[in-house]
């Protein structure tokens, strides 16, 4: 006899796993299906060389209201950021702290040019009185001329830094994501765990039941009540969650809606490389607003007077050996790096802020049984995923 299973998920990345968390603790049954061959979707990383390396620059912002969902993920080990950055401007590294974090933030050995007092007060405001402006209907750029910032403090921090957040140097985001955002970083630690940002998901994945993870298992095929696997196996559901939105392609045409066919994704390229170097802070984030290649760098010191760093960009078409020139005049100190591995994400970042339905609904009911949940129906990052699953979870029961 067949079996019919009560719930089956699709895809075994962080809103998948929140699914399956949240039935779990309520006893029901569940399956997941995904075609990688290990847990994580988007959160992964690669440990085929002598390091961790991540599949793109991903961060933790630890106050992610979220993430109480899975406290097992804090007692991981991790590098912490420090609040502010360094940046370099005009020949030199300036190192910029948070105001709010750090009281010498104010004073003037710290400020690089365009950093005036009046853009540091600003700053302040906008962290304490964030939630005042969520509802206005301006583009994010609009929004920081019109709140005063002078264009130079635009360009040099918020579109320097956020480009990176976002993977698009327009900021092109709805502003009460943004003011999230902006007020998640000027307020909550920033980390990576130590071995990767995978390393979230491992920890997550040992409190599942590994019996209901079903990895390999590609699907090739949606129907109203069952799915198709690439090995030819079918599935059998009385309900079905989808945390991929390209996965619509899969349902049968009888009641495939097309629904997010304008769907568009940021891209991103991140490069690895290993260099001997000394006197190098690595604590921070870098920014280089200079340069239309790169939108940030992170070092970790992995032995005395070695550094694996990493090098984010929004182009897919940039060389290695581009990034390298740019690094070694970067940092005037390092004189030559290894290079490691690149990975080229084209799907990263949902980018039609027409599907976001921010700390609303977040998630869509395609028909009677099916649904769909992630971070393309919520907002791009892993806090607005969870809550996708959440969200979802929590619709079922009423
Ligand atoms: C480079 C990069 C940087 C990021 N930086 C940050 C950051 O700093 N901070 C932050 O909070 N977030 C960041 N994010 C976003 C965060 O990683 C995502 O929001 C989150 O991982 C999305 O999780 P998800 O489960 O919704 O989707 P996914 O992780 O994409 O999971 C979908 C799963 O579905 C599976 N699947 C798809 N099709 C099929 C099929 N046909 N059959 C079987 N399985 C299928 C896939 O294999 C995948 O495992 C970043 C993402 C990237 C890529």
């Amino acid at each position: 006899m067949k079996k019919i299973y009560d719930n089956i998920i699709i895809g075994c990345g962080i809103t998948g796993l929140t699914i399956a968390k949240l039935l779990s603790i309520k006893n029901i049954d569940y399956l997941i299906i995904d075609k990688n061959s290990s847990p994580g979707g988007r959160i992964s990383t690669d440990n085929t060389t002598d390091y961790s390396l991540d599949h793109g620059f991903q961060i933790l912002l630890e106050d992610y209201p979220n993430l109480k969902m899975f406290p097992e993920i804090i007692d991981s080990s991790f590098k912490k950021f420090k609040s502010g950055f360094i940046t370099k401007k005009n020949g030199n590294l300036y190192t910029v702290l948070n105001p709010l974090k750090n009281i010498k933030a104010f004073f003037v050995q710290n400020t690089f040019p365009g950093f005036t007092l009046k853009d540091k007060v600003l700053l302040i405001k906008l962290i304490l009185l964030s939630k005042n402006y969520e509802n206005e209907d301006v583009p994010v750029k609009s929004f920081l001329k019109n709140f005063g910032f002078s264009h130079v403090f635009i360009d040099d921090f918020f579109v320097s830094f956020f480009k990176g957040v976002f993977l698009d140097k327009n900021l092109n985001v709805p502003l009460k994501y943004f003011l999230f955002i902006f007020s998640l970083f000027s307020k909550s630690n920033v980390s990576i765990p130590t071995n990767g940002i995978n390393q979230i998901i491992q920890k997550i994945i040992v409190q599942l039941d590994s019996s209901k993870c079903n990895l390999n298992k590609e699907v090739v095929n949606i129907r109203a009540n069952s799915i198709k696997t690439k090995d030819g196996e079918s599935f059998y559901f009385k309900k079905l969650f989808c945390t991929d939105s390209k996965v619509e392609k899969l349902i049968d045409k009888e009641f495939n809606q097309n629904f997010f066919k304008d769907i568009t994704y940021n891209s991103t390229q991140c490069f690895y490389f290993l260099a001997d170097t000394k006197d190098i802070n690595d604590s921070f984030i870098y920014l280089s607003p200079e340069s239309d290649n790169i939108s940030n760098i992170s070092l970790q010191k992995v032995e005395n007077e070695k550094f694996l760093i990493s090098v984010s960009c929004l182009s897919m078409e940039i060389s290695k050996d581009t990034i390298e020139k740019e690094i070694l005049s970067y940092f005037n100190n390092m004189k030559s790096m290894k290079f490691l591995k690149t990975f080229k994400i084209q799907n990263a970042l949902p980018s039609n802020p027409k599907f976001f339905n921010f700390q609303e609904k977040s998630f869509y009911r395609y028909t009677n049984d099916i649904y769909f949940a992630g971070d393309f129906l919520s907002y791009p990052c892993l806090n607005g995923s969870i809550q996708s699953g959440i969200n979802l979870v929590e619709s079922l029961e009423s």
